[in-house]
């Protein structure tokens, strides 16, 4: 009767991988390198079109960094979704500058363009949107807020690897973009992030940031982190590169399985022109929502995921009166499903079975 657990996320390190890390340990060059300019170099050549890009050692490091390098500081605001990972308006907070935070759509669970622009003061500096679950903002729309306002766009393009709008790659709009590369992301190296973007002196700012303010050793032109991505890290990074575009094809035919054949819940909409890379496959479900969590979990060894049960202007860490009912609604209704390219078809089908079969009991 015990069927093995289907876990909501599966990273997929192979021989090569491995390899890679060995060959790295065998130089004996561990730190930031040439490993790391050609991850750079190859990540920029296959998902940013070319555009700069600067690897360091965390998403939320890039974040940070994207930030400062574009002028964000205290007295800004940057306007952000409630509905995200903490590490959003953390960077923004880290800073010095104020998060703002803005409703989302329902549809697509990124930000909302009319409320973000309803938010809009003398002091905001950007908005910073998160192409959620792998799924592009509305970024014609906020492109159009940014010249209308003379304010900046950022991205937060963490779960989007390869997501495109309109045949335009998500990390080629903002003044830069962040891309995650933590272990449950659509590639990872371990930890990591890479900032993309199309100027060159933010470019030059970030690269300064993150060692300590020097390119050339000892010649310190600003006060920097140490952010660096290592070697090791970077030789992770690059073979996942080869790996991702089957990756997220695997995504996407999941998806469409599920699309078809899943009955009774909300599936996720894909709006015109987008290329969703399903980072997360959310569905919403009739009500008690962490009680079908549970009975997928028990019942049926199906993991899923909650992203995210708390906003962010409720957490400890933030704690806004704020009026944002359709992130209090996504809030409370939202489920992941396990969407991961190392589903096989039994894995897909006994997903079916279970969220229909708990559908229809009303759970
Ligand atoms: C994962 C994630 C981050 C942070 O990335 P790390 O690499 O974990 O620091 C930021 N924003 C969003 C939306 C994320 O999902």
């Amino acid at each position: 009767m015990s069927k093995d657990f289907i876990p909501p996320a599966k990273p997929i390190i192979g021989d090569e991988e491995r390899a890679a890390v060995d060959a790295v340990l065998r130089s004996g060059m561990l730190a930031q390198g040439a490993e790391v300019a050609a991850f750079e170099q190859e990540f920029s050549e296959q998902l940013l079109d070319g555009r700069g890009t600067v690897a360091v050692n965390a998403g939320t490091t890039g974040l940070h960094l994207g930030l400062l390098a574009a002028g964000v500081g205290p007295g800004d605001e940057v306007i952000v979704p409630s509905f995200t990972f903490a590490a959003t308006a953390n960077s923004v907070a880290l800073t010095g500058a104020t998060p703002v935070f803005a409703d989302i759509e329902l549809e697509h669970y990124c930000l909302d363009p009319a409320h973000v622009e309803s938010l809009i003061t003398e002091r905001t500096k950007g908005i910073m949107p998160v192409h959620l679950y792998g799924h592009p903002a509305n970024m014609p729309a906020f492109e159009a807020l940014a010249q209308k306002h003379g304010i900046a766009l950022y991205e937060d393009a963490a779960q989007a690897h390869g997501a495109s709008l309109n045949g335009r790659k998500v990390g080629t709009f903002g003044t830069f973009a962040m891309f995650s590369l933590y272990p449950t992301k659509n590639m990872t190296s371990g930890e990591g992030g890479m900032v993309s973007t199309g100027d060159a002196d933010v470019e030059h700012t970030l690269r300064l940031l993150r060692n300590q303010g020097m390119l050339k050793q000892y010649e310190n032109e600003i006060v920097g982190f140490n952010a660096r991505m290592t070697n090791l890290h970077a030789a992770i990074g690059r073979v996942q590169l080869t790996k991702v575009g089957a990756w997220t094809k695997t995504r996407q035919e999941n998806a469409a399985f599920f699309d078809k054949n899943l009955q009774g819940v909300g599936v996720p909409a894909v709006a015109d022109g987008a290329e969703h890379v399903y980072h997360q496959y959310t569905i919403t479900v009739p009500d008690d929502r962490d009680g079908f969590v549970a009975a997928l979990k028990e019942e049926h060894q199906v993991g899923s995921g909650v992203y995210y049960p708390i906003p962010n202007h409720r957490l400890p860490s933030f704690q806004r009166e704020e009026d944002l009912p359709n992130t209090e609604k996504a809030a409370r209704s939202v489920l992941s499903l396990p969407v991961h390219p190392s589903l096989d078809d039994e894995d897909r089908e006994r997903i079916v079975h279970a969220v229909n079969t708990l559908a229809k009991a009303g759970a």
